[in-house]
């Protein structure tokens, strides 16, 4: 797997370095980050909707949760 850098530092998954540690993420439209619920995430990519934007402003980590959140545990993902 490609290694993710990432900077959002309160996440769950973030690790020193600026590296994604978790096992799978997903990233979506913003549309869809506002209206799926935290279960909605990166075990149900493969049949989520395609959703095309026209710039990495209308782009989100599905996967953030903030660290300490007690929905961490609500999408099946979990740190390397
Ligand atoms: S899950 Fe998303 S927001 Fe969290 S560290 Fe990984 S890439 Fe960043």
């Amino acid at each position: 797997m490609a290694r993710i850098h990432c900077s959002v530092s309160n996440c769950n998954y973030w690790k020193n370095g600026n590296i994604c540690d978790a096992s799978e993420i997903m990233v979506t439209s913003d549309k869809i980050g506002d209206t799926m619920p935290d279960s909605f995430d990166a075990p149900q990519a493969s049949t989520a909707p395609q959703t095309p934007v026209s710039s990495c402003m209308e782009t989100c980590c599905k996967t953030f949760v903030q660290s300490g959140s007690p929905a961490k545990n609500a999408d099946s993902i979990y740190r390397k």
